[in-house]
């Protein structure tokens, strides 16, 4: 960027716009809501170290990432970023029960070859995790 139009930082900043700009590449004067989220989140010192701590290949990446990072907790000043990413991980492991539910079905109905099937929510398995000793101890004896 020239001196004659500096990039969307420097102009929040009101600062010059050097050649070596660090913010310019990534925050061109078109597009000043990146910088000034990026800004009011991470505050812009913090995001020029960030930066210069990156290899100048993937700094474009993380300035991206810093700006849906930084628009996220704005939308949600407590969780951030995490809320999406729990909100997720709770849709992945639904979908992974949903998907055994499946899979305990098919492999049901491929050995009774369409007989019953017990409903897939029905507590087969009564697993007691404190054994009474009396059963404990019969254990031990396998005979009978
Ligand atoms: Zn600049």
């Amino acid at each position: 960027m020239g001196g004659s139009s500096p990039c969307a930082s420097c102009k929040l900043l009101r600062r010059r716009c050097t050649k070596g700009c660090i913010f310019a590449p990534f925050f061109p004067a078109d597009e000043p809501h990146k910088f000034a989220i990026v800004h009011k989140v991470f505050g812009a010192s913090n995001v020029s170290k960030m930066l210069q701590e990156i290899p100048f290949h993937q700094r474009a990446d993380a300035a991206s990432s810093l700006v849906y990072e930084a628009s996220a907790r704005m939308r949600d000043p407590v969780y951030g970023c995490v809320g999406a990413i729990s909100y997720l991980q709770n849709q992945v492991s639904q979908l992974q029960m949903q998907l055994a539910i499946a899979q305990a079905e098919i492999l049901c109905m491929q050995m009774q070859q369409g007989g019953p099937c017990p409903p897939p929510n029905a507590p087969t398995r009564t697993r007691s995790r404190h054994p009474s000793p009396i059963i404990a101890t019969s254990r031990a004896s396998p005979a009978s």
